[in-house]
């Protein structure tokens, strides 16, 4: 083991988590070449690691989203993308000055109308930097969270010692299958290798989408992330 590049590594991981991250974690970008060459910009296909941490929503937020559409949340998925950005820029200077190139992936970018995924899949960091499982809901599944978080990605040069994916899945669980109301959710356990499309019909959610923005004036739904049992508290016996 490089003993200076696990101290840098440890170096970085404090520093977000300072700022505010709720965990953070390196990933071998190697390990899903197949799944990133489906899913990325191939001119980020360069990178070898990504540095991911994740952002907790505040678990009130996301089950008010049970009720129908939320400005609330639409308020704090804002900040919380704003402030995904700004630790990622903050994350990349530290890198750059040590020589690295990095590129920040931007918290929340479509890379056109015809194509639903961002120019890079966070969820594809997350998931090799040991920060969850990918779900059958498609979004990145954490032990403390569920899916309640958002995802910040710097890739970089920097060959920081890597974390290990976690060996957990959905199992036999479908709630987030039941929930969806536009039906786009096939109920498929996540590999690296399975494409997006055996496992989700993103348009479908985005057509739903589009639907509530006519009635609701915006985009919105998150049904999936409100219905996940993961992390949500077991009830406390009540005292007799
Ligand atoms: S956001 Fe809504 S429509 Fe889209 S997959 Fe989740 S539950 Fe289905
Ligand atoms: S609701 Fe169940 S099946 Fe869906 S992501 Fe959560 S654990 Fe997995």
């Amino acid at each position: 083991m490089n003993l200076e590049l696990q101290k840098f590594k440890e170096t970085l991981l404090t520093a977000l988590i300072n700022a505010g991250a709720g965990a953070a974690g390196i990933a071998d970008l190697t390990a899903a070449e197949k799944a990133i060459q489906l899913h990325a910009d191939p001119r980020l296909a360069r990178f070898q690691r990504a540095v991911s941490f994740i952002i907790p929503f505040p678990r009130s937020i996301i089950e008010e989203l049970q009720e129908g559409p939320s400005n609330t949340y639409l308020h704090y998925y804002r900040a919380v993308n704003t402030l995904i950005d700004d630790l990622s820029i903050r994350l990349s200077t530290m890198l750059e000055v040590r020589g690295y190139e990095t590129f920040p992936v931007p918290s929340s970018q479509r890379t056109g109308t015809d194509r639903l995924n961002s120019i890079f899949p966070h969820r594809i960091a997350a998931y090799l930097a040991g920060m969850g499982w990918i779900g059958k809901s498609g979004c990145l599944i954490t032990q403390a969270h569920g899916p309640r978080v958002r995802l910040g990605t710097v890739l970089t040069s920097a060959p920081l010692p890597p974390d290990k994916p976690l060996d957990l899945i959905c199992g036999n669980c479908s709630l987030c299958m039941k929930e969806c109301p536009a039906q786009a959710i096939e109920g498929v356990i996540f590999t690296p290798d399975t494409p997006l499309a055996e496992r989700l019909k993103p348009e479908l959610c985005d057509q739903y989408q589009n639907k509530v923005r006519d009635r609701f004036g915006k985009r919105v739904c998150g049904l999936c992330l409100a219905a996940c049992p993961i992390g949500k508290p077991a009830l406390k016996p009540r005292n007799s």
